[in-house]
């Protein structure tokens, strides 16, 4: 899973600012920053929403068809997405890591995963292998007899890596971290239950989300990665 963070606009500063105008003032610039961590702090705990809005992340992602489905329900980012129409798919598929746990256990709404062995592994790694190979030598053949791409493009698993670009100000991506994130061992507002894929692309989102905001982030944490 491929997570670059290719455009980035509006610090923590920005958000101050975008709170600190409504009493007309441009404060960010002069205050130092363990006041602006406070009032960062102050401004996710009161969940006032519209400041977390002025930074803008752009992401290159490439992830499985499976995985885009479920990225793609975002509505409030604006995404691109690798044509299939236009452009041969990409001959890449995903295969499970050994840490993917894969049996699950209990009911609907209130399960868990358990490791599962070796030889499930090793099946469901073949069976992937097996289609993916597969779908290659029919979609080069029929494109090679001529057929459109939009339709040869039709029997690809959905384990076959496709590419979008998303774009989203924070806001909306920590409502996303908050739905995607692996958080199993953090404390939590919310009980979400990600698909592992989506987890890769999440906490890789998080990372840069650290990096160019920390102080919203430690506001987000705080809040027990609480939506705004
Ligand atoms: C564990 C998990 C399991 C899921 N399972 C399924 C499933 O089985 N089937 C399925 O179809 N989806 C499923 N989803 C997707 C889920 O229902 C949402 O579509 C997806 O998570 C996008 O979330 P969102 O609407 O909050 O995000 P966005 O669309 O980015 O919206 C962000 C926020 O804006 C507000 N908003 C946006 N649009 C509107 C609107 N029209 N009206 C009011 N408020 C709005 C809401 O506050 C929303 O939280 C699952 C999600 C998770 C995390």
């Amino acid at each position: 899973m491929t997570v670059e963070l290719v455009d980035h606009m509006g610090g923590d500063r920005a958000i101050a600012d975008g709170a600190w105008v409504s009493t007309g003032g441009r404060r960010a610039e002069e205050v130092n920053d363990q006041k602006l961590k406070g009032f960062i702090n102050r401004l996710y705990k009161d969940g006032h929403g519209t400041p977390f809005e002025y930074p803008v992340y752009k992401f290159y992602i490439e992830q499985p068809i499976f995985v885009d489905r479920q990225m793609i329900t975002y509505r409030l980012a604006t995404t691109n997405g690798r044509s299939g129409r236009y452009s041969e798919l990409m001959n890449e598929a995903y295969i499970i890591p050994p840490e993917r746990k894969l049996q699950q256990v209990g009911k609907t709404m209130d399960y868990d995963f358990i490791d599962g062995d070796e030889t499930q592994r090793e099946t469901m790694n073949q069976i992937l292998r097996n289609f993916a190979e597969s779908f290659w030598q029919t979609y080069q053949t029929t494109l090679k007899m001529g057929i459109a791409k939009e339709v040869a493009r039709f029997p690809a698993p959905t384990h076959m890596y496709t590419s979008m670009y998303m774009q989203l100000n924070l806001r909306s991506l920590f409502n996303l971290l908050h739905q995607r994130m692996n958080l199993e061992n953090e404390e939590t507002a919310l009980e979400s239950h990600p698909q592992y894929e989506i987890t890769l692309i999440a906490d890789q989102m998080a990372e840069f989300v650290k990096e160019k905001n920390p102080l919203a982030w430690e506001a987000f944490v705080e809040s027990k990665y609480r939506k705004l």
